[in-house]
């Protein structure tokens, strides 16, 4: 039987950097965005150059409705999913929490903490073996960020990443009886453009120095993580987290 993976936010980035890695890997993705529709076929299509399926979908994360059209259409077209990958994540300008709007900080915690949620759901209604499902795994990307708290920089943010953590160890204890391994992955400092949406695109560099290894990660470092996780190797890890993060 073939094997299925969602990778949310895979248009670009760490979640790009996944589906890519996961379809060399052998399974067939399904690869979600929210605008960059030109971005999200391009992955599509180097995954197709590994000689699986996959297919580009939009649908916003922190929508019920948009997750539970994505789950469905990648029913009909691949197959009910063995492994999801909740990666998309946003955040905002560097700001102090004193500055901080309600708006703001709910748009952050609809689409880190809801949205993960939400998919975490669908995903567990297909896998359950008490739903006649095969099992699966869940990776939720956190961040180390939910260690540090970013202060001065977006702690929103970090404390979304926190929610995220916490998300994992509830699930994983809830669902294992049900087949399904939940797990996630904390990144550090990671070459991609989110560091734009903060104000600061070359953040890494200016960063990298307080680092044990002294240099930014690349979204294939953080994807390796994942796809050990997805993997059957990871068989006996549940409710565990890999640190992806340069030493600190
Ligand atoms: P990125 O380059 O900014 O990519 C974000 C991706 O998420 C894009 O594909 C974007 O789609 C998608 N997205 C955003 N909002 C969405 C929504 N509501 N519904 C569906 N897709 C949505 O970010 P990244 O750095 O790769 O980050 C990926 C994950 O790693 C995030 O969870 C982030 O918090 C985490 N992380 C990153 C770092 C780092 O240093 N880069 C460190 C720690 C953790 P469109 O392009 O189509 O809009």
């Amino acid at each position: 039987m073939r094997k299925v993976a969602i990778i949310t936010g895979s248009s670009k980035g760490i979640g790009a950097a996944t589906a890519i890695r996961l379809a060399s890997d052998g399974y067939d993705v399904c690869v979600n965005y929210l605008s960059n529709e030109n971005a999200a076929d391009e992955v599509a299509l180097i995954a197709k150059s590994y000689g699986v399926n996959a297919i580009s979908v939009k649908a916003d994360i922190s929508s019920e409705t948009d997750v539970k059209q994505l789950f469905e259409k990648v029913g009909r077209e691949l197959g009910n999913p063995y492994a999801l990958v909740n990666n998309a994540g946003i955040l905002f300008r560097q700001s102090r929490v004193a500055e901080m709007s309600a708006e703001r900080i709910n748009q952050v915690l609809k689409t880190n903490v809801t949205g993960y949620f939400l998919c975490c759901k669908e995903a567990i209604i297909r896998m359950s073996t008490k739903n006649g499902g095969h099992g699966g795994v869940i990776v939720n990307v956190s961040s180390a960020a939910s260690r540090i708290g970013s202060g001065g920089e977006y702690v929103d943010y970090a404390a979304s990443k926190g929610a995220i953590d916490t998300l994992t160890l509830g699930l994983a204890s809830e669902v294992a009886e049900e087949g399904i391994r939940v797990n996630g992955v904390r990144p550090g400092f990671i070459y991609t453009d989110i560091h734009k949406s903060g104000g600061e695109p070359n953040r890494v560099d200016r960063l990298k120095e307080i680092l044990p290894l002294k240099r930014g990660g690349q979204p294939e470092e953080v994807a390796a993580a994942i796809s050990w996780l997805v993997s059957s190797e990871s068989s006996y890890t549940t409710g565990s987290f890999i640190e992806v993060s340069g030493g600190r």
